[in-house]
């Protein structure tokens, strides 16, 4: 199946590396200015082996960006309680602006009670509960990486959501939800899909704009697809593989994002961009 000559393949990976950019030269400017580069913290608990290439991952993003980047590695068995000490910890510690809990944690982990242990203004995942709320509200600070990176894919290719109808196929915490709360900060008319929905085809059928964000491959049929919609992709699947069918779709909509090169790429970015704000952030109230 071919590409039609309207749709266009959203490239996260350039959108990515602009911002990037920006962030590299604010992370300069940090440094002249604080005697330090701007830090973030990953805690990483267990060995599970996708997470720890993302960590690394974010790691070698983060030095090639002029960021310093400490990982904290804990164990399996590590309780709660000793993962929310490493969390208070570092949340006290001045030298770091940003922490990051990779997640998900081993499922003996309270990993809500977790994520509360990382202080507001150095939650730079957009994980905590503060961060959530005023996302929700609109009243400014770190958001939800993935999410953020969704709503500036859509600026970069000058899609305006208003009036939109949008579906978001997930109602995560982490994205689902704040994806479809952005959209609707954007005036998209938004429904929500989840594993209870009934005839979701018939709902996706509807949307000028997909936000699949399943985990699970190729779930969303080019069938599904309006013809001219946008559709985000924010699945990652092993073997590299989103959650929307790409071959099936990018001959319908206006608009898509590949696996990789689409969504990911800018997760990352939006990471590494708000670590340096919450760094530019706690110097001017430190001061
Ligand atoms: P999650 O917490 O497992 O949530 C999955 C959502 O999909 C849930 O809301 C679930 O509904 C819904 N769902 C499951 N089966 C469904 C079905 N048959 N029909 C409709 N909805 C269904 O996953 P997540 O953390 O949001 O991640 C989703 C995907 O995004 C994964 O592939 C993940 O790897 C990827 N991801 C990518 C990035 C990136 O940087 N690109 C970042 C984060 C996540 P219920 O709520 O009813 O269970």
């Amino acid at each position: 199946m071919t590409t039609t000559p309207q749709t266009t393949i959203m490239n996260g990976t350039a959108v990515a590396r602009a911002v990037v950019s920006r962030a590299a030269e604010q992370a300069a400017e940090f440094a002249h200015l604080a005697g330090r580069k701007p830090c973030l913290a990953a805690v990483i608990v267990g060995s599970d082996p996708a997470s720890l290439t993302y960590v690394k991952m974010k790691q070698n993003r983060c030095r090639s960006t002029g960021i310093d980047s400490r990982v904290m590695a804990l164990p399996t068995h590590t309780s709660t309680a000793e993962l929310v000490a490493t969390l208070h910890k570092l949340s006290s510690d001045t030298t770091v602006d940003g922490i990051l809990l990779q997640h998900p944690v081993p499922p003996a982990i309270d990993e809500r009670a977790a994520f509360e242990a990382i202080a507001p203004e150095k939650d730079v995942d957009g994980v905590t509960m503060h961060s959530f709320a005023a996302m929700a509200l609109g009243a400014g600070g770190p958001l939800a990486c993935t999410p953020c990176g969704i709503i500036r894919l859509l600026d970069a290719y000058r899609i305006d959501p208003a009036g939109c109808h949008a579906v978001v196929i997930g109602r995560s915490p982490i994205l689902g939800k704040p994806v479809g709360m952005l959209l609707l900060a954007r005036n998209a008319t938004v429904t929500y899909c989840h594993s209870q929905t009934q005839h979701l085809s018939d709902m996706v059928q509807d949307a000028d704009i997909v936000v699949a964000a399943v985990g699970r491959p190729n779930f969303v049929r080019g069938a599904w697809i309006k013809s001219g919609a946008v559709v985000i992709d924010a699945g990652y699947n092993p073997g590299n593989v989103g959650d929307v069918a790409f071959d099936e779709a990018r001959s319908i909509a206006s608009h898509i994002t590949p696996v990789p090169g689409g969504v990911g790429p800018m997760t990352i970015a939006v990471l590494l961009e708000q670590t340096v704000e919450a760094a530019a952030c706690n110097r001017t109230k430190d001061r």
